[in-house]
């Protein structure tokens, strides 16, 4: 796991005036799961993708594990993301999916076979390796896109409003289950919501945006209980 540090960083989209980011600095320590939160529009997913390599900075630096990653597209940072819409490919099994981005990555048959095995039973998908995406509950297949991102062993996960295609009963499961899953592997994740609740129940660490910049910086308890 990988600390992410944001240096000034601020992201104008095309030909709009206003930032999306505002030079925002931050320090993600390895290791801790931070939650992004704040209203829509607030710029949560630019700076999620701009961890990614996934939009480039306006201005600014940003850091992981201490590297200057400014400019490295996706490809070559060390970083997967889990995307609100989970995408996976429906013709293909559960282990195919999660074996899928593997292959790209460079690992051998064996090494791909083995990793996608712990994957899905880490999220407690071993018994639907065979099954088609179509042949699983939501919450599962959301399980698998988590599998499916925590295969690669990524320095940064990242996850995108992971669960708002869930009823309310599988969010809290599924957010418990990655939560569990990141503390188990001490793993970095950065996490966007839009839902208080969610956040509290999840972070380490909340950072609230608010029109492009930070607006509050703390843990559940600091932001939330009064003293
Ligand atoms: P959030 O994730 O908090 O909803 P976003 O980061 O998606 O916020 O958006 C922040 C701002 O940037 C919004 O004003 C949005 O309209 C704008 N924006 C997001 N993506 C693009 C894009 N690809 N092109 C132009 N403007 C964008
Ligand atoms: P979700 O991921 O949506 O929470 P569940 O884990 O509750 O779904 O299970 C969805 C369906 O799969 C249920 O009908 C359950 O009985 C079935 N199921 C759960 N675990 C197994 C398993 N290990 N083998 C076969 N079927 C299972």
């Amino acid at each position: 796991a990988a600390s992410v540090e944001f240096k000034n960083v601020t992201k104008i989209y095309g030909k709009s005036t206003a930032p999306a980011v505002n030079d925002i600095s931050l320090f993600i320590e390895a290791g801790k799961l931070v939650t992004l939160l704040g209203p829509s529009g607030c710029g949560k997913t630019t700076t999620l993708r701009m961890i990614a390599g996934l939009e480039m900075v306006t201005s600014g630096q940003i850091l992981i594990g201490g590297a200057d990653v400014t400019r490295l597209p996706a490809t070559d940072r060390d970083v997967s993301m889990v995307f609100q819409s989970y995408a996976l490919f429906p013709h293909m099994t559960v282990t195919q999916n999660v074996e899928y981005g593997l292959g790209f990555s460079g690992f051998g048959k064996k090494e791909t076979t083995e990793r996608a095995r712990a994957g899905l039973e880490l999220v407690g998908l071993s018994n639907f390796g065979d099954r088609l995406p179509s042949q699983l509950s939501g919450g599962q297949q959301q399980r698998v896109a988590v599998a499916r991102a925590l295969v690669l062993e990524p320095q940064v996960l990242l996850f995108d409003e992971p669960l708002s295609n869930l009823d309310a009963k599988l969010r809290r499961r599924v957010r418990e289950e990655i939560r569990e899953i990141q503390q188990k592997l001490g793993l970095t994740v950065v996490y966007v919501t839009h839902d208080q609740e969610e956040a509290l129940a999840v972070s380490d660490r909340i950072i609230v945006m608010n029109n492009a910049v930070i607006a509050q910086d703390g843990t559940p308890r600091e932001l939330y209980e009064q003293p």
